[in-house]
């Protein structure tokens, strides 16, 4: 490992070779060719500087908790987003709090920080994980909550103009788990503003799980520490908080983004007792989750080497013993029997990063599906 001083304050941890399943939540990936932890935008420059070695645009890793690293590993640099911090920055028009957060951040503090300062926004998302700098990635969101209801702008690095950019929300492509950073290497996000509500009161609570937890109708409000707490149960219930579940904790949360669905599609499956939920670009979407149950995958069963569903939801989840190869024939094979069983296509959320196999390259299990890679 290289580490770069500053008068003598360490700033850049350079390492060679870094093993990358370490740092996702799967504990799937081979070596970083270099791997870089940034703790202080300060020093952003010194990578910039670092990567004109190398051909292509670096790939950029907060917590990788939503990541899918190749067995062959990484061979473009690796930037690990390590930096923090929140701070108040100004007031929006319509009396709304900006908040300036740093893309290393923890989602998780994020939300209590905004909670302990009496700011609403943010409550839904209590319990996912990984960097603010991820979130509008893919437009974070549960429990009636996305990022785009509170983005206003992010800053970054523009590595096809070499250069810093402010980005306005409107034209991020803010969209159902999608962005115009889904899938591109061009951006990396370096701070992330939001416009939160001063209220102690949530905002409405449109889940009827959370609801019932809180006891308050559907639409109703709550304390928002108390609905963080509700939607914190709901989400242990299914093991979607990591380390609260023991073996179940190598996981990305949701594997497959919850297709939308026709009118015709809707009334069927509602007819069969899926939940179906409305979305904010007015969308009707069923989770992958009850797709895969209703296509008769049972918990905890295998679905290849080292990768199961889950014991406790219907997401994929790794074991010992589990590659990038494994777990992408695994997706495989979810796909195929839920298009059989439903008619419907599952398409994966989870980001593919690193050097996967290129076309007509044997070393790919022939029955694995068609990924959406960048
Ligand atoms: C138990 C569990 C539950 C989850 N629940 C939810 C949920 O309810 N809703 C939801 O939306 N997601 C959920 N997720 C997925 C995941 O937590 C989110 O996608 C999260 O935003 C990923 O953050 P990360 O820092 O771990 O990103 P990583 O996994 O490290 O990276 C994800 C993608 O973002 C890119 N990226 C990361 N940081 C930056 C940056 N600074 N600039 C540019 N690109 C960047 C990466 O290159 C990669 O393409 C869950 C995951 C787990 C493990």
């Amino acid at each position: 490992m290289i580490i770069i001083h500053r008068g003598g304050t360490t700033f850049m941890r350079v390492t060679h070779g870094l093993p990358l399943a370490r740092k996702t939540t799967l504990g799937i990936g081979g070596p970083a060719a270099v791997f870089a932890d940034l703790e202080d935008l300060a020093d952003f420059p010194e990578f910039v500087a670092l990567t004109k070695s190398y051909p292509g645009a670096p790939t950029c890793l907060g917590a990788g908790s939503n990541a899918l690293v190749a067995d062959a590993g990484c061979s473009s640099p690796v930037l690990r987003m390590n930096t923090r911090g929140v701070r108040v920055v100004g007031e929006a028009a319509d009396g709304r709090t900006l908040v300036e957060v740093q893309a290393g951040h923890p989602l998780t503090d994020l939300v209590d920080t905004t909670i302990g300062h009496g700011l609403i926004g943010m409550e839904m998302l209590a319990g996912i994980p990984g960097t603010v700098g991820a979130t509008p990635v893919q437009n974070v969101g549960a429990y009636g909550q996305e990022i785009s209801d509170t983005l206003v702008e992010v800053t970054a690095w523009d590595w096809v103009l070499r250069r810093h950019v402010t980005l306005d929300a409107a034209v991020c492509g803010l969209g159902h788990r999608t962005s115009v950073f889904k899938g591109s290497s061009r951006w990396t996000l370096l701070t992330v503003v939001f416009a939160l509500r001063k209220s102690a009161l949530s905002a409405p609570v449109t889940y009827r799980v959370v609801a019932e937890r809180l006891d308050v109708p559907i639409g109703g409000r709550a304390p928002s520490a108390e609905v963080a707490q509700a939607v914190l149960a709901v989400r242990r219930s299914k093991g979607m908080v990591l380390g609260c579940s023991g073996a179940e904790s190598r996981t990305v949360g949701s594997v497959f983004f919850s297709p939308e669905l026709t009118a015709a599609q809707a009334g069927q499956l509602e007819g069969e007792g899926a939940s179906l939920n409305c979305f904010p670009d007015d969308s009707i979407r069923v989770s992958a989750s009850w797709l895969m149950r209703r296509s008769g995958f049972a918990l905890g069963s295998p679905l290849a080497e080292g990768v199961r569903v889950s014991y406790l939801h219907h997401t994929l989840v790794a074991d010992e013993g589990a590659t990038a190869a494994g777990f992408t024939e695994a997706i495989g094979v979810v796909v195929q029997r839920v298009l059989e069983q439903t008619g419907i296509r599952l398409t994966p959320e989870i980001d593919f990063l690193g050097d996967w196999p290129q076309e007509g390259d044997t070393s790919e299990p022939a029955d694995s599906v068609v990924l959406d890679r960048a």
